[in-house]
């Protein structure tokens, strides 16, 4: 089976500023990332997939937390568990279309994800299932793009697809 990487970018799990307040609308249904996880549903079932997802729809080290003085890295390190919360939020999108998957995550976090280790890829590849890959690097001062590439490398995949706002 052939790998494949695709990155999410966190504004696709932002929420429309208008539907936010009302309780009994399945706001999620239009929305693109519908669309996305549908479409991961069909090329799991051809593909071995890694998902990188972004933060950005709750926090980039390089624009929030300035203005309150926040340091660099402490700005990178709120951005990197941002991806840990869409890492959830994606986990349970894809279990709605009754995708299997597992989260690995670069920053430690036994309650929400594994580890990303060689052990765990082959694993969760011999179940057939997604991998999420949270925390990007589990460095600061780096984009989630930068673990993309990183995981398209470790899950053996040739092509990286993004999907952004
Ligand atoms: N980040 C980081 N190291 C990484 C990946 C991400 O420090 O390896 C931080 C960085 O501040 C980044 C934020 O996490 O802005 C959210 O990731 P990104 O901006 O890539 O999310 P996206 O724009 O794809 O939603």
């Amino acid at each position: 089976m052939k790998s494949l990487l695709i990155k999410l970018s966190g504004e696709l799990l932002s929420l429309p500023q208008e539907n936010r307040s009302s309780s009994n609308v399945d706001f999620t249904k239009n929305l693109p990332i519908r669309s996305i996880t549908q479409q991961i549903k069909t090329l799991s079932k051809k593909y071995f997939i890694g998902i990188v997802i972004g933060g950005g729809n709750f926090f980039r080290g390089n624009q929030h937390g300035k203005a309150l003085g926040i340091t660099g890295s402490a700005r990178h390190h709120v951005g990197m568990l941002a991806t840990m919360m869409n890492g959830v939020l994606l986990k349970d999108l894809l279990s709605q279309e009754e995708v299997n998957s597992e989260t690995l995550s670069a920053i430690e976090c036994p309650k929400i994800a594994l580890q990303i280790t060689e052990k765990n890829i082959k694993q969760a590849k011999e179940d057939k299932k997604v991998i999420i890959f949270v925390a990007g690097t589990g460095k600061p001062f780096f984009t989630t793009d930068t673990a993309a590439i990183m995981r398209a490398h470790q899950i053996g995949s040739t092509m990286v697809f993004k999907a952004t706002k």
